[in-house]
């Protein structure tokens, strides 16, 4: 078994999981070395060379068998990270609270409730590691009179003193960490749809509208339902370029996306592919339907009378080209050049019209 496959559970985390995956991979490694360390422990006496006397002896057997189902448990289970984290905190504070009482030769036992605290707040998050920061020192605090000797009052104040220290210093680390990561999660999401948006209109650009559109399409297709395409091409729009300027270009293209944007539904996906060329998938929609759609659009974007500052208005005209999908279309391509060839068709037909 590989062993990044161990460590994440199996599980496939997505783009914006980091964090979680951070989790996962310090949770499968606390489990493993906690395996080795209890499997340490357990051998170590029964060669007789650390006794931890039968009772501890049992308490950390069932240490190593908790933590191994805890690990199969977690397999494939994302949501399961926290309730198994916590279980494995517990189950080795009571591990630790019971070598307080039964391994009285060891003076350093007491060491196993530092870690606690650190990796609880990497695990379970800043606020519940001070919990458990708490929840040690109370432990140590009631397992005092079951001691034998118990710690004098100087060791006890160093104990309760150095647990805080720990507790806040990880509390402190890991509220950093996960702010940082929040950042790092929101500016991935920010930069992923400047990525698929075209910057003039915001219209998804060519890549995302042929990402998505063809995901669309495979869904379509195992539904058995047609889908449809129109491609619409603004009517010499070069004239307008010419006549008012490029940048009055640029108004006429976005108040074009607009209009055509405030027609879609939600299912629709709409996208710039090229100057002044939309594209429209429509998913599970007739020609019929779709020539409909086509006709509605082409009145909407003749309707517009686009204003400018010295009070010009300027209108515009669209050709589409309106294609369906075939059963054996399994990517946009064919159905996007159909839907290229029928817009071409209206431009001959004299623009401003809809065919295919
Ligand atoms: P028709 O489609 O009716 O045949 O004529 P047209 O003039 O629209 O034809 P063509 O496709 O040849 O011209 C498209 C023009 O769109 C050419 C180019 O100057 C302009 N264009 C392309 N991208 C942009 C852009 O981002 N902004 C502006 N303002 N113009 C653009
Ligand atoms: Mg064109
Ligand atoms: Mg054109």
């Amino acid at each position: 078994m590989p062993f990044h496959f161990l460590l994440t559970s199996g599980i496939t985390f997505a783009a914006d999981e980091e964090y979680l995956e951070l989790r996962f991979r310090v949770l499968n490694s606390l489990m493993l070395v906690g395996l080795l360390s209890t499997g340490l422990f357990i051998g170590l006496d029964w060669t007789g060379i650390n006794s931890l006397g039968h009772r501890q002896l049992a308490a950390t057997q069932a240490n190593l068998l908790l933590t191994a189902l805890l690990m199969v448990a977690l397999r494939n289970r994302k949501q399961l990270l926290r309730p198994i984290s916590t279980t494995f905190i517990l189950v080795n504070l009571m591990t630790y609270t019971s070598a307080l009482i039964w391994v009285t030769n060891d003076e350093l036992r007491v060491l196993w409730f530092h870690l606690a605290v650190m990796f609880s707040c990497v695990l379970l998050g800043s606020r519940s590691g001070l919990t458990m920061t708490a929840l040690s020192i109370g432990l140590i605090l009631m397992a005092q009179p079951l001691m034998a000797p118990p710690f004098t009052p100087n060791a006890l104040t160093t104990l309760v003193i150095s647990l805080l220290v720990t507790g806040f210093g990880a509390f402190t680390y890991t509220r950093r960490s996960e702010s940082a990561f929040e950042r790092l999660r929101m500016s991935n999401i920010e930069l992923r749809a400047l990525a698929s948006r075209d910057p003039l209109t915001g219209l998804l650009n060519p890549r995302a509208f042929g990402d998505i559109a063809n995901q669309l399409i495979r869904i379509s297709q195992r539904k058995g339902q047609t889908a449809s395409m129109l491609f619409i091409d603004l009517d010499h729009f070069k004239h307008i370029n010419d006549q008012y300027g490029h940048a009055t270009g640029d108004i006429v293209l976005r108040a074009v996306a607009q209009e055509l944007g405030n027609h879609t539904r939600k299912s629709d996906v709409l996208g710039r592919i090229g100057g002044e060329e939309f594209l429209f998938f429509l998913p599970d929609t007739t020609a019929d339907s779709a020539r409909e759609v086509a006709e509605k659009l082409r009145l909407a974007i003749q309707a517009m009378r686009i204003s400018l500052a010295d009070d010009t208005q300027i209108q515009v005209s669209a050709s589409i080209g309106v294609s369906q999908s075939l059963p054996t279309d399994s990517t946009i391509s064919a159905l996007q050049r159909r839907a290229d060839q029928a817009m071409y068709l209206a431009k001959a037909q004299g623009r401003n019209r809809v065919a295919g």
